[in-house]
């Protein structure tokens, strides 16, 4: 017994969100993170190179074009995908750790990632699709991100498309348009997911200790 009462094991849950770019996913999975200890990032592999301000280690880890093959044929990803033109993947071991531990992991992957990993965890993942609150917003987003190159905005406007079409496959939407109302919504998504039945491994134990006590 702990001072919140009972404590009941329970196994991770793999909350994944995915979006457009520009509909502010990555600001909403920043302010999850803070405002919630149990849950933490999934670090994915990439061949790109990093931005500026991005930190190698915590935003990705930045590797070679082999390194990320080599990976692929041992194994080593949960799942990959080839987004724009370098290819992103999520490290195995993490999160089956993480998984067995109790602890929630939180991905920012696109629609292909988000398909492999509901292959292949079905039981553990928890879909969130984030939508921009309308076409203009997510056009003006994307403006000021490709600093006015015409054919960037085209694009990145032609994937955002592309992106969106894949909605239908999520277990939750949240159309954004104010961060607070949105993290509330993700806050209240995790709370609902963390209570479900059958990711309380210790549930059993627990009523079958309290019948026989009755
Ligand atoms: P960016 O290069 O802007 O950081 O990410 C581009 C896209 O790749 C985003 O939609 C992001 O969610 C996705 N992405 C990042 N990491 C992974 C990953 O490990 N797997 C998959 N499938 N997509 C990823």
């Amino acid at each position: 017994m702990t001072a919140d009462g009972p404590k009941i094991d329970r196994r991770g849950l793999l909350l994944v969100l995915s979006s457009p770019s520009g509909a502010g996913k990555t600001t909403l999975a920043r302010r999850l993170i803070e405002s919630d200890s149990s849950i933490s990032s999934s670090v994915s592999v990439t061949t790109r190179t990093s931005r500026r301000g991005e930190v190698d280690g915590r935003d990705y880890n930045f590797i070679h074009a082999e390194t990320f093959e080599r990976m692929c044929d041992k194994g080593e990803l949960l799942e990959w995908a080839r987004v724009f033109d370098n290819a992103y993947g999520t490290p195995r071991a993490p999160v089956e750790a993480a998984i067995a531990e109790g602890r929630d992991v939180l991905f920012d992957i696109d629609w292909q990632g988000a398909q492999q990993l509901s292959e292949k965890m079905k039981h553990d993942v928890v879909r969130v699709f984030v939508l921009p609150p309308s076409h203009e917003v997510l056009e003006e987003r994307l403006r000021a991100r490709a600093q006015d190159s015409e054919d960037v905005v085209k694009r990145r406007m032609a994937d955002a498309s592309a992106e969106i079409s894949h909605w239908p496959e999520y277990d939750y939407v949240i159309v954004n348009a104010h961060i607070e109302k949105s993290l509330a919504g993700l806050q209240a998504i995790l709370s609902a997911e963390r209570l479900k039945r059958e990711r309380l491994d210790g549930l059993t134990a627990f009523v079958r200790d309290m019948q026989k006590a009755l």
